[in-house]
C-alpha cells in the first residue's frame, strides 16, 4: 500500500476521558473515531487490524470443525419470551419497534436465534454434534461504556453454538473449542490465560474465560504458583483455614467507641491488625435483612453472596434507615452479638475461625472486644463468601494464590439443556425417541482483542503490534525523495519486491519530514521499518529497525528479505 493513497489520520491530542493506553493509542493512531457513547467507526487502519484478528478466528474455528452461518442482528421479541429472557436480560437489551409496532431487540448474543435455527434444521441425532458460528455485530446497552472499543455498546463478536445428544459429546466439543481458543490467542501473539469462570444461574462447572493479561484489565484473576489452577476471582474458592477455631480466652467487654466506625478506625483505636476485627454487613435478602460477617481484611465476593439461598442474585446493601429500623443502631456499629433473631448470620469460613475478636456493639458508639462465636454470637451458617487474596492456599491443594489482572477476550460455556428445553429444540435418537439437545456456547470479543493487544504491547511512542495483527508487516520510509529520484526509485523497487514476495508492506510516500514519518510508523506499530536514503544507497545498505528494538542497523536488501522470511 502506498500511504499517499491510503487514509492515515494520526492525531496529537486525545480527549481526557481516554483513560487507558489502548483507548488513547487507538484514537491517536486514528484507528477508531467516536460517533456516540460506545459507538465507533473503524477507520481503514483500524479495520485492517480487526480483519486480521477476524481471519485468525475464522481459520481456527473452521479448522476445529465449526460451520459458519450469519444470523440477523435484529431479533423478534417472541423468541426471547420463549427463553424467558425478554425481561430477565435487563437494560442491556436494546428493544425496538417496527412500523407495525412489532417488538424486536438488537442482538446482544444469539442463543435464542441459533436454537430456533437448530430446532428447524436438525431432526436426527445423526446430524449431531454440530457447531454453528458467526462473526457478527452485537449491541449491549452497557451502563458504563468506556475504554473505547474495549467496553463498547456496539462491538464485533464471534459466537459459536454447538448441539449435542449427550453430555460426553458436549464435553468433547468444549475441549475442542478450548484448544481452538488457545491456538487463536497464541497465534495472535498474546499473553493469555484460560481461567475457570463462574457459571452464573445455570450452574455446572464447565466454563472458562480466556483472559489477556494486562494491569489495566477489569477482571481480577487468581492463579496458583504450585499448579495450573487459575480462576476468575468471582469463582475462586477460599478454603476454610486449616486450623480449628481456638477456644475463647478473653471475657467479652463492651467498649465506648464514639467515631470509631470503619475497620481502619477500629485498628487504630485498639492497636490491632485487621484480621482480629470482624466486620458485619447487612444486605437486603429475599425475606428481610441478612448479616454477612467477614474478617476485617477480607472483602465480600458478590457472586458468591448472590448464590446464597437467602439473597437475590445481585445483593444490595441495606440503607441506613433499614439498618436503624431493624437494629436500632447506625451503620458502623453492627455486629453479630445480640442481633435480632430474625436476621440470619452468615459467617465467612475465615471469620468463623476467629476467637476473641473485636466487633460492632450493636448499639451506637460501642464495640465489643473478646467476642467469641457460639458463646457470645450465633452463627446461622458458615459459607465461603469472600474474595480470595494473595497468599491464600490454592483451592486445588497445590501452592499459593497470586492475583493478577486480565481482559476477558473469550468465554466458553457448557449451557446444557437450558435453551433447547425452553425452545423445545429436539432431535430423534436412535430409538426414534425425541430428545432435547444439549448446547455449548463459545464467544470471542473480536473488536475487544484489538484493544487488549495494545494494552499488552505498547510503549511511549505507540503501539507494538504482534506481527499477525499488524496492519502491515513492513514500512518502507524514504528520506528526501523529492531531491533524489534515485532514492525514490530505490524505495519503489524495494516496495515492489516486498509486495511481490507476498510481504504486506506500506510505503510511506507522503513526503513528510523523517521525524514525522518515523513517529507515525512507530505510533501505528509497524513491526519492521526500513529506511532508504542517499547515504544508504551509496553504501549499498538499508537502515533497518524492529519496532521493539532500541537501535537500528545497516543491512543489505538480501539480508532484509532473509530476515522477513
Ligand atoms: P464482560 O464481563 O466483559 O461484560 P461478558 O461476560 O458480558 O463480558 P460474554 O457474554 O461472554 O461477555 O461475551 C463474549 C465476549 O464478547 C466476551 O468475552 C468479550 O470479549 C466480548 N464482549 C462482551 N461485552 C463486550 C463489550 N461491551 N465490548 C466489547 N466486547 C465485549
Ligand atoms: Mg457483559
Amino acid at each position: 500500500m502506498r500511504l499517499s493513497q491510503f487514509h492515515l489520520a494520526t492525531v496529537k491530542e486525545v480527549p481526557a476521558d481516554a483513560e487507558i493506553a489502548s483507548h488513547r493509542l487507538m484514537l491517536r493512531a486514528g484507528m477508531i473515531r467516536k460517533l456516540a457513547a460506545g459507538l465507533y467507526t473503524w477507520s481503514p487502519l483500524g479495520l485492517r487490524v480487526m480483519r486480521k484478528v477476524e481471519a485468525v478466528v475464522r481459520e481456527e474455528m473452521d479448522r476445529a470443525g465449526a460451520i459458519e452461518i450469519l444470523m440477523p442482528t435484529i431479533q423478534p421479541k417472541e423468541l426471547w419470551e420463549e427463553s424467558g429472557r425478554w425481561e430477565k436480560f435487563g437494560n442491556q437489551l436494546l428493544k425496538i419497534k417496527d412500523r407495525k409496532e412489532q417488538e424486536f431487540c438488537y442482538a446482544p448474543t444469539a442463543e435464542e436465534v441459533v436454537t430456533d435455527f437448530a430446532r428447524n434444521e436438525l431432526k436426527s441425532y445423526k446430524q449431531l454434534p454440530v457447531n454453528f458460528y458467526q462473526i457478527q455485530t452485537k449491541f449491549r446497552d452497557e451502563i458504563r461504556p468506556r475504554f473505547g472499543v474495549m467496553r463498547a455498546r456496539e462491538f464485533l463478536m464471534k459466537d459459536a453454538y454447538s448441539f449435542h445428544l449427550t453430555q460426553e459429546s458436549l464435553a468433547e466439543t468444549y475441549e475442542v473449542m478450548y484448544q481452538a481458543y488457545s491456538r487463536i490467542f497464541t497465534r495472535l501473539g498474546l499473553k493469555f490465560r484460560a481461567v475457570q469462570a463462574d457459571t452464573g444461574a445455570i450452574g455446572g462447572n464447565a466454563s472458562h474465560e480466556f483472559q489477556v493479561l494486562a494491569d489495566s484489565g477489569e477482571d481480577a484473576i487468581a492463579f496458583s504458583d504450585g499448579s495450573d489452577y487459575a480462576a476468575n476471582i468471582e469463582k475462586a474458592e477460599a478454603l476454610a483455614p486449616s486450623a480449628n477455631r481456638p477456644a475463647p480466652t478473653a471475657a467479652m467487654q463492651r467498649v465506648d467507641t464514639p467515631r470509631v466506625r470503619s475497620v481502619e478506625d477500629v485498628m487504630a483505636h485498639f492497636g490491632v491488625t485487621a484480621d482480629r476485627v470482624l466486620k458485619t454487613v447487612l444486605v437486603r435478602g429475599k425475606d428481610g435483612l441478612v448479616a454477612l460477617c467477614l474478617r476485617g481484611d477480607h472483602e465480600i465476593n458478590e457472586v458468591k453472596a448472590g448464590k446464597l439461598a437467602e439473597l437475590p442474585d445481585e445483593s444490595v446493601l441495606a440503607s441506613e434507615e433499614e439498618i436503624l429500623a431493624a437494629t436500632g443502631t447506625r451503620p458502623g456499629f453492627i455486629g453479630p452479638v445480640g442481633l435480632p433473631d430474625s436476621i440470619p448470620v452468615i459467617v465467612d469460613r475465615s471469620a468463623a475461625a476467629l476467637a476473641d475478636f473485636i466487633c460492632g456493639g450493636n448499639a451506637n458508639d460501642t464495640h465489643y472486644t473478646g467476642a467469641n462465636w457460639e458463646r457470645d454470637a450465633r452463627i446461622s451458617r458458615i459459607e465461603d463468601i469472600r474474595k480470595v487474596v494473595a497468599g491464600d492456599p490454592s483451592p486445588d491443594g497445590h501452592g499459593t494464590l497470586h492475583i493478577g489482572r486480565g481482559i476477558e477476550v473469550g468465554h466458553i460455556f457448557q449451557l446444557g439443556a437450558k435453551y433447547a428445553e425452553a425452545l423445545n429444540a429436539t432431535v430423534l435418537d436412535d430409538q426414534g425417541k425425541k430428545q432435547v439437545m444439549l448446547m455449548g456456547c463459545y464467544g470471542i470479543g473480536v473488536s475487544r482483542i484489538v484493544a487488549a493487544a495494545i494494552e499488552q504491547r505498547h510503549d511511549e511512542a505507540g503501539i507494538i503490534w504482534p506481527e499477525p495483527m499488524a496492519p502491515w508487516r513492513v514500512a518502507v520510509c524514504v528520506i528526501n525523495p523529492k531531491n533524489s529520484p534515485e532514492v525514490n526509485a530505490a524505495a519503489e523497487s524495494l516496495y515492489k519486491e516486498l509486495v511481490a514476495r507476498g510481504i504486506e508492506t506500506v510505503w510511506d510516500d507522503r513526503g513528510l519530514r523523517p521525524g514525522a514519518m518515523f513517529a507515525d510508523m512507530e505510533l501505528i506499530g509497524i513491526p519492521h521499518r526500513v529506511v532508504v536514503s542517499e547515504r544508504g544507497l551509496a553504501a549499498g545498505t538499508l537502515e533497518y529497525r524492529a519496532r521493539d528494538a532500541a537501535d537500528s542497523s545497516a543491512i543489505t536488501r538480501d539480508e532484509l528479505f532473509e530476515l522477513l522470511g
